[in-house]
């Protein structure tokens, strides 16, 4: 376990201290439900220390140069990469992902923190092109000033980072609240690092507790120029409602229904391959896991054929035992939630059960729903658990109405024709679509802003040709 000197404690303008209210919940390990650490449980109180901290530091993190912060960010990086075992485990632990899930959370999270140290001195500005004779016109990246972050509890590290490291670069300070359920992995190894680092007091905070004592607080904190919100559609409107009222700045990634297109002319294999990837790794609790199948009547069978025995096969347990394929549910709340209010009323309504639908504590079987309706819950809520919920359609032109009818983040279309593909990703809605591909990142890690607000700027010599309205009148004189 890498050292955690913010266990219980929270870290507030470069110390590592306790909530005011001085209580604590547990960390626990999710597989067997151990405790493996504790986590201050922060209120408004403290949100207030932590922005007045990051406020205070602002001016002087984005007065360094560009090299000097950039220099920080590597010993942050540094410290992360010299226990990156120990983070991979305790993510195992904390999440209750597999080894290969846990290596790409610390992973892309130090990948991200190391690209942000050099595109920090790379990004600058812009010169552009003269639009008037004897003009320079230049922008400049501007920090936006104090950030607030809230993050879930998936992948605590490489979602923190994400909006953590090039806000950091680009001269912000920064208020992190991890998810209540990832408090170590999401917070406090990311607060020692930062310490190691030798940040100066207040650059970075982290307020660990729940959302509504210490989310909600910081969420409609006044003291922030931003808040990025990684979470949840329904605590996202509930923060943009908020907002809206305020005229606060936000940035909200949220959750949708993503759809995984199978065609008639599809490789009914290698789809129902990938749909492994898509709808069950990580146990399905992935932002970009695909949360329905639409399958085109005449390949249905053979596709439910196809990912029933792969998901049979499939070996739930501890994430730490030989073969483990997929790991605990996140809590109990969630496994109510997949089951209670998605497999079992989807069931109720006329889905049929081809395999799982069962669980022991947090280990939930990999499920297969057949006949499922658009009036379902399996087809029309986030599932964000290890189920794989197939409607059949008759046309194309159906799949991809179905598709466009709920919101969602990326999807997938499986066909043999790749112009078909192409021509069906086009009418899709979705940030993102694969063809013949399981979600997948196209490689970029950074792809949020540096959270800089772009200034532009005019300079001109003097003296310049005005028109004769504006110039100065004559006088008798001249
Ligand atoms: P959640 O909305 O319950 O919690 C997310 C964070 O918000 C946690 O830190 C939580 O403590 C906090 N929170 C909860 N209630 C709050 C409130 N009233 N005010 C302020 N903060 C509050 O979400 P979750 O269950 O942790 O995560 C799962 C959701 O996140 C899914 O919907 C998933 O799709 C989404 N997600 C999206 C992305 C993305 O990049 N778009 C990535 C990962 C997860």
């Amino acid at each position: 376990m890498p050292e955690r000197p913010g266990d219980g404690r929270l870290y507030i303008d470069g110390a590592f201290v306790p909530a005011a209210s001085g209580l604590t919940g547990d960390v626990e390990e999710k597989a067997t439900g151990k405790r493996i650490g504790g986590y201050a449980l922060g209120e408004a109180v403290d949100v207030d220390r932590a922005v007045a901290a990051a406020r205070a530091a602002q001016p002087g993190w984005a007065a360094l140069s560009a090299p000097e912060r950039a220099a920080y960010l590597r010993r942050f990086c540094g410290y992360l990469e010299d226990h990156y075992d120990e983070l991979v485990e305790l993510s195992m632990r904390e999440t209750g992902g597999v080894r290969a899930k846990a290596e790409d959370e610390v992973g892309t999270g130090i990948r991200q923190l190391a690209l942000s140290a050099v595109q920090v001195s790379e990004h600058a500005g812009d010169i552009l092109p003269p639009y008037k004779a004897g003009k320079l016109s230049l922008s400049r990246a501007v920090p936006l000033g104090v950030l607030g972050l809230i993050t879930p509890w998936n992948y605590p590290m490489n979602l923190a980072m994400r909006a953590l490291a090039p806000g950091l670069a680009f001269g912000n300070t920064v208020v992190l609240k991890p998810a209540e359920l990832t408090p170590a992995i999401g917070g406090q190894v990311l607060a020692a690092a930062a310490d190691h680092a030798g940040l100066p007091p207040g650059v970075f905070n982290v307020v660990t507790g729940d959302g509504p004592a210490t989310g909600w607080p910081l969420a409609r904190h006044q003291g922030l120029d931003m808040l990025d919100f990684t979470g949840s559609r329904e605590v996202g409107v509930a923060i943009s409602r908020a907002a809206a009222g305020e005229l606060r700045d936000i940035r909200l990634e949220l959750g949708g229904s993503n759809a995984f297109l199978v065609l008639d002319d599809a490789d009914v294999d290698f789809a129902a391959s990938c749909a492994m990837i898509a709808s069950l790794e990580f146990q399905g609790q992935t932002c970009i896991s695909a949360s329905r199948h639409i399958v085109l009547r005449s390949v249905a069978d053979a596709y439910l054929d196809a990912v029933t025995s792969r998901a049979a096969a499939m070996t739930v347990g501890d994430p730490f035992a030989p073969g483990t394929v997929l790991g605990p549910l996140i809590s109990a709340a969630q496994v109510d939630r997949v089951h209670r209010t998605i497999v079992q009323p989807s069931l109720a309504m006329g889905a049929r059960l081809l395999t799982g639908g069962t669980h022991d504590g947090l280990f939930y079987r990999p499920t297969v729903l057949a006949d499922v309706t658009p009036g379902m819950p399996a087809f029309r809520d986030e599932i964000f658990g290890p189920v794989i919920p197939v409607t059949v359609v008759d046309t194309e032109e159906e799949a991809v109405a179905l598709t466009n009818g709920l919101p969602m983040l990326m999807n997938s279309v499986f066909t043999r024709d790749l112009i078909r593909g192409y021509g069906v990703a086009e009418r899709l809605q979705a940030g993102e679509v694969h063809v013949n591909d399981a979600h997948a990142r196209h490689g970029a890690e950074n792809q949020m802003p540096g959270f800089t607000r772009r200034q532009w700027i005019g300079l001109q010599r003097t003296p310049v040709n005005l028109p004769a309205w504006a110039a100065a009148p004559a006088t008798d004189e001249s």
